[in-house]
C-alpha cells in the first residue's frame, strides 16, 4: 500500500529533523524516511559547532533544553602560527553573539525525540531508492524490511545528504554543478581525551594545518592536514599524537592531553553546490544541495538554515495558499550558501597556505602572518571575520 503525507522528508539528519519539527508544530502532516536505525543516527559523530542564530531558533522551537544545559558557549578562537597564540574574541566583536559546542548526534537525538513526541511519522531502516514526478505529486520509492514501497507527498524534501537518493534522482541536465576538489585532505580524529584548550585552535604549521576542536568534557576532535587520498591506516595512534604535538606546539608551556582514539578517517575535501535547490515539488536541503569542507564549521548550520527557510515556505503554501516564499527558496538559500562557501574556502586557504601555489613559502607565510594579525586585532577585518564566523 502506498503511504501519503503532505510533505515526505527523505533523511533524518539536522535538515530533515528541523523541517519535520517545524511542520509538526504547525499541524502539517509529514513522513520522514531514514536509511539507518535510530541507534545509528543517534551515535554518529560529526559536527559540533552551532551558530548563534541556530541556537536562538532551536530555543524558540523548544528544541534546545539539553543544548543550553549541556552544551558550552564559545566566543573566541585561537590561531597558532610559528609558536605564537593569536586570539580572536569574535563574540565581543560581533555584538555578544556566540557559538554553542554541542555534538551533532546529541542534537539529532533531541530532535528525533521531540518529533516523535509530537506524533510525527518517522520510519527508520527505510532507505529511499528514487524520487519521481517532481512537477506534479512527487513519489518516493523506498525499501522497508525487504519490500519495495512508495510514499506520495504534495512536496518532497530531499534532506538525505550528498550520497542520498534525492540528489541522484534529479536529471543531470536540470542542475548546474559548481565543484572544487581541494588539493589536500584532512585526517579527522575523535578521541576520548579532555580538551587541552578552552577555545578552538587553528594551528598553521609549515608541515600542514592542525586543528583542535571541542566536543564535550571527555571527547575532543582533531584535524591534521594530509595528502589527498591518504589512508587513515597510515596514521597510527602514536603518529597522530606526535604530529598533533608538533604542529600545535607553542613557545610557552601549553601541553596536549591525549586519550584513546575513538574514530579516524580522511575527509574528502570537496566544495560543491548544485543550482537550483528546487525542482518543482522536490526541494533539496542541507548536504543534498551543497557540500563544504569543515573549515569554518558551516555545513550543519547551512543545513539548519535551509530547513528553516523551506519550512516557512511550506507553511505559507499550506496555511495561506501563498507560494511566493517557496518559489524563492532556491534563490534565497543560494545567497547564504555562497556566502558560507566563500568564507569556508578563504579560511581553508589561510589554514593551508595555498592561496597561490606559485608563491614561495616564506612569502606566503608573511602574508599569512599579516592576515592573522588583522583578523585577531580589533579593526574592520577582525569585525568582518567575527560576523562571518559566528553566523
Ligand atoms: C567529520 C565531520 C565533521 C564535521 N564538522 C562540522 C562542523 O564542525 N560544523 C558543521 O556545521 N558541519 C560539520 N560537518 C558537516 C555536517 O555534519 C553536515 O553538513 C550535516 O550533517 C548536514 O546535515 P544534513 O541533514 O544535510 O545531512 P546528514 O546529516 O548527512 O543527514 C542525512 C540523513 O539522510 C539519511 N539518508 C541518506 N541516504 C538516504 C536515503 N537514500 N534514504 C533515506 N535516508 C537517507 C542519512 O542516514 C542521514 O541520517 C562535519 C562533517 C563531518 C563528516
Amino acid at each position: 500500500m502506498s503511504l501519503a503525507a503532505s510533505v515526505v522528508i527523505v533523511g533524518a539528519g539536522p535538515a530533515g529533523l528541523l523541517l519535520g519539527n517545524i511542520l509538526a508544530d504547525h499541524g502539517v502532516d509529514c513522513l520522514i524516511l531514514e536509511r539507518h536505525t535510530r541507534e545509528h543516527i543517534e551515535r554518529r559523530p560529526r559536527a559540533g559547532l552551532i551558530e548563534h542564530w541556530a541556537v536562538r531558533e532551536l530555543t524558540e522551537l523548544g528544541l534546545a533544553d539539553r543544548l543550553l544545559a549541556e552544551g558550552a558557549r564559545h566566543d573566541s578562537c585561537e590561531f597558532r602560527f610559528l609558536g605564537r597564540r593569536n586570539v580572536s574574541r569574535y563574540g565581543d566583536l560581533a555584538g555578544g553573539r556566540a557559538h554553542y559546542v554541542y555534538p551533532q548526534q546529541e542534537l539529532v537525538k533531541d530532535m528525533v525525540a521531540a518529533y516523535l513526541k509530537k506524533g510525527g511519522q518517522l520510519r527508520f531502516s527505510a532507505p529511499a531508492v528514487t524520487i519521481d514526478g517532481f512537477h506534479d505529486r512527487p513519489r518516493v520509492t523506498f525499501e522497508e524490511a525487504g519490500v519495495t514501497r512508495t510514499a506520495r507527498g504534495e512536496v518532497v524534501a530531499g534532506c538525505d545528504g550528498f550520497h542520498g537518493a534525492a540528489r541522484a534522482s534529479v536529471p543531470p541536465d536540470a542542475v548546474t554543478r559548481y565543484e572544487h576538489q581541494h588539493r589536500d585532505g584532512w585526517l579527522a580524529v575523535l578521541a576520548a581525551a579532555p580538551p587541552s584548550t578552552e577555545q578552538i585552535i587553528y594551528a598553521l604549521h609549515p608541515d600542514g594545518f592542525a586543528g583542535h576542536m571541542l566536543r564535550s568534557p571527555t571527547v575532543s576532535r582533531y584535524y591534521l592536514q594530509c595528502p589527498a587520498g591518504d589512508a587513515s591506516e597510515n596514521w597510527s595512534d602514536d603518529r597522530i599524537w606526535s604530529e598533533l604535538r608538533r604542529r600545535l606546539a607553542t613557545s610557552d608551556d601549553w601541553t596536549l592531553r591525549d586519550g584513546p582514539i575513538l574514530d579516524k578517517g580522511v575527509l574528502d575535501m570537496r566544495s560543491w553546490v548544485g543550482e537550483p535547490m528546487r525542482f518543482g515539488n522536490l526541494c533539496l536541503a542541507g548536504d543534498a544541495a551543497h557540500i563544504l569542507t569543515p573549515a569554518g564549521a558551516k555545513g550543519m548550520n547551512l543545513a539548519l538554515g535551509d530547513a528553516r527557510e523551506l519550512a516557512l515556505g511550506l507553511l505559507d503554501r499550506f496555511h495561506r495558499g501563498d507560494d511566493r516564499r517557496l518559489l524563492a527558496y532556491s534563490e534565497t538559500r543560494l545567497e547564504a550558501v555562497w556566502r558560507a562557501q566563500e568564507f569556508s574556502n578563504w579560511l581553508l586557504d589561510l589554514l593551508h597556505g595555498t592561496g597561490d601555489d606559485a608563491q614561495p613559502r616564506p612569502f606566503a607565510d608573511r602574508l599569512r602572518r599579516q592576515a592573522i594579525g588583522q583578523i585577531t586585532g580589533g579593526g574592520a577585518r577582525a569585525r568582518a571575520f567575527a560576523e562571518s564566523y559566528v553566523g
